[in-house]
Formats: C-alpha cells, structure tokens, sequence
C-alpha cells in the first residue's frame, strides 16, 4: 500500500493507493448516520453492487447517474440535493464519489452545499480521476456556455485509490489519464518524464508496479502543488500545461470529437511546438517530448481547424488576463512557465 497526505492544514487528508482497496472501504468512512454513493451506469455494474457488501452495517443510499459528461451540470445536482433532503441526510452524513471524474465533480460539489458542506470521500475508478481529478479539491458542473464554470473549492476526507478497477476501463480512457501523467513529467520533474517513456509499455499493460509507482508520483506532484496553491492564484496554473489548446478544441468540437486526456495530449503537443517556435526550449528536447506522446498512437492531426477558429475559442478561457490569451509552455527540462499572448501572437 501506497500513502500520501496532503497538507492543507485544516482541510489535509490522506491518499491510499492499492490493489483491491475498494474492499476496505469501511474503514475509510469516519463516523456518519448515513452514506450517499454516487456512481454511474457503467461504474455501479462493475463495482458499485460488490461495494455496498462491505458496507452492511451502514444506512446507505445510492444514485446512479448515466454515465458521461452531459450529466455534468446543475440539473443533475439538483436532483441529489433533492433526494439528499428527503431521505433526511444530515450534517453528520457522509457522500461517497465512486466513479471517475465526471461522478467525483459532481459528488464533491453537492458535498460541498449541501448544508454548507458535509464530508466526502473520493473513490476513483479511471486513470484521470486518479491521478488528476480526485485530488486537489476543485469541483463542480458545466453550464451551457462553457465547462467547469460553476463550482467549489472544496477537499475529501480521504482519496482511496484502488489502482484493481483500471482493468475494466476502456482503452480510449486509459489513454486520456495517461495524458495527464505525461503533463506531469512535463510540468515537474524530468527524471519522472524518463521513467513514464521507459515503462510506457508497462504501463498501458497495467502492470501493478509500474502502475503504483506512476500514480503515487502524480498524486505527490498535485499535492505539492496544490499545498503550495490551493486556489490557483499563481503556482496551481502550471497544471494547466497542455490545456489551452486543449479545450480550446474540445469547445470547438462541442466536446464530442475527444476525451479531455486525448486533448490535453494534442494540446502538449502543440505547446511544445510553440515553445519551440519561441526559442523557450532547444529542438533536442521538443523531440523527446513528441516523442514520448506519439508513443500513445494519438491522431495529432487537427488541420481541419483553422488556427483562427482555436483560438477564437481560447480566448474564452478563466486563465486569460484582459484580451491576453494564457499558455502554460516548456521552458526548460521539467519546467514549465506561464506566458500571455495576444490573438496574433499565437503560432505552431
Ligand atoms: P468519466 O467520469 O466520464 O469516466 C469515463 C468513462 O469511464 C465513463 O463512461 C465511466 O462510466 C467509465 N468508467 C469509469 N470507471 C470505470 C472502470 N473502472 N471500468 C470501466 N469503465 C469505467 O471521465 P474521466 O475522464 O474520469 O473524468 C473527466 C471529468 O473530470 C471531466 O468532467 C473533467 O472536467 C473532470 N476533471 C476534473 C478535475 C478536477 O480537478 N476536479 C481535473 C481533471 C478533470
Ligand atoms: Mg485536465
């Protein structure tokens, strides 16, 4: 078993990493009178039946909702905070988010209002959710104009990661976390970047080593970033590395075309190139940059979009300062650095 804490003084709480963790779940859940499971379709058919077992000596509740980001938003929320009122939940009750980072958004940010908050446990079950989304305490849903508008900050009571659940999940998602792990390596720590190309192999094999070490180290890298930044006024902005032109083409796809990670893998690859470009970084290590994400197989063909329509797009972005459109780009081995460019400034 794996541990982590991370340390946000009165809001701290622990990470766990194993195999079959989902078992143990009981002792993770602090006193309550009653537990919400959140899942969806697809997570409750694999998991989330077997997980109530382990939880017989608890009142619980469960809401399942379909699966994918079009449940993402304040319809949805409403829904639980509805049947969390009329099955009497309480400030003593406690939700649990089991599911990637679609349930986990969800989950936390009706922990977070209802009553003024309640405590929350995250169990995340795709990669992304486990290396990305389930820990650093951002949730929330999308609106109609734009994604992850409306939200809180607002921390678990504990992260169980249990590293078993990723044998069921489809390739095309397995691909999408690995892109946040690569951003990673990319953002923090060069050695880390060398070690994921090494094991790449390994890794889409879900060999249970590999795999442990990968998502421990991503989850120190966020922890230490977020424990630095809780709230994105400065340090947290890295972690968007890869993801100006990355939702710049899931807006424009109207989030159909890609998943997140399969964006944020174009999106590095087209910062790198812009880093480049720039003179930031030397051709050596662009190349071992693109070289790393095209062992993914990822399509980085977006011709069809003309670069006007992009970045028209980013321009919407929460980042951007005054008509400044924000880039997170490599600047040097492990390193990354924020820089402002206005819309003509903006070439790969
Ligand atoms: P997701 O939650 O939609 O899950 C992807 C698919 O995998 C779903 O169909 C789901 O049912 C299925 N699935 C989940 N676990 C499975 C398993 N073990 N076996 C088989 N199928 C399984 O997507 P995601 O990629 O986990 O999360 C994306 C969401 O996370 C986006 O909404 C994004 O905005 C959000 N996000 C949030 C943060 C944050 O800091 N809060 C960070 C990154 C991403
Ligand atoms: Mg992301």
């Amino acid at each position: 078993m794996e541990k982590l804490y991370i340390d946000l003084g009165e809001n701290s709480y622990p990470i766990a990493i194993n195999g079959g963790l989902r078992y143990d779940i009981d002792n993770y859940l602090g006193e309550a009178d009653k537990c919400l499971l959140i899942t969806d379709e697809n997570v409750d058919g694999l998991y989330g039946k077997d997980l109530q077992q382990f939880l017989k000596e608890r009142t619980i509740e469960k809401i399942v909702l379909s699966p994918g980001e079009a449940s993402k938003n304040l319809a949805t929320v409403e829904g639980i905070l509805h049947k969390m009122i009329e099955g009497g939940f309480t400030r003593k009750s406690q939700i649990i988010a089991l599911g990637g980072g679609v349930v986990g958004d969800i989950a936390g940010f009706c922990a977070s209002i209802y009553m003024r908050g309640i405590p929350f446990i995250q169990v995340p079950t795709t990669l992304l959710s486990q290396v990305d989304s389930s820990v650093g305490g951002k949730t929330g849903v999308n609106m109609p104009q734009a994604k992850n508008i409306v939200g809180s900050f607002y921390q678990p009571k504990s992260v169980m990661i249990d590293i078993e659940v990723l044998r069921t999940l489809p390739k095309r998602e397995l691909l999408s976390g690995i892109g946040e792990v690569i951003k990673y390596g990319i953002i923090y720590d060069y050695d880390f970047l060398c070690y994921i190309s090494d094991e790449f192999a390994q890794i889409m094999n879900l060999k249970e080593e590999s795999l442990k070490k990968v998502i421990k180290k991503c989850c120190e890298i966020k922890a230490e970033i977020v424990s630095k930044d809780e709230k994105e006024k400065g340090l947290r902005k890295i972690l968007n590395y890869g993801h100006t032109i990355g939702h710049g083409l899931e807006a424009i796809t109207q989030y159909k075309k890609y998943t997140h990670g399969e964006a944020v893998l174009i999106g590095m690859y087209y910062e790198a190139k812009m880093a480049k470009v720039m003179g930031l970084i030397k051709e050596e290590y662009y190349k071992e940059i693109e070289n790393i994400i095209k062992k993914t197989e990822i399509s980085l063909d977006i011709g069809e979009f003309s670069l006007q329509d992009l970045v028209k797009s980013m321009t919407k972005d929460k980042k951007n300062q005054g008509d400044k459109i924000s880039f997170i780009l490599p600047s040097s081995k492990g390193e990354v650095k924020e820089v402002l460019l206005s819309k003509e400034e903006v070439v790969w």
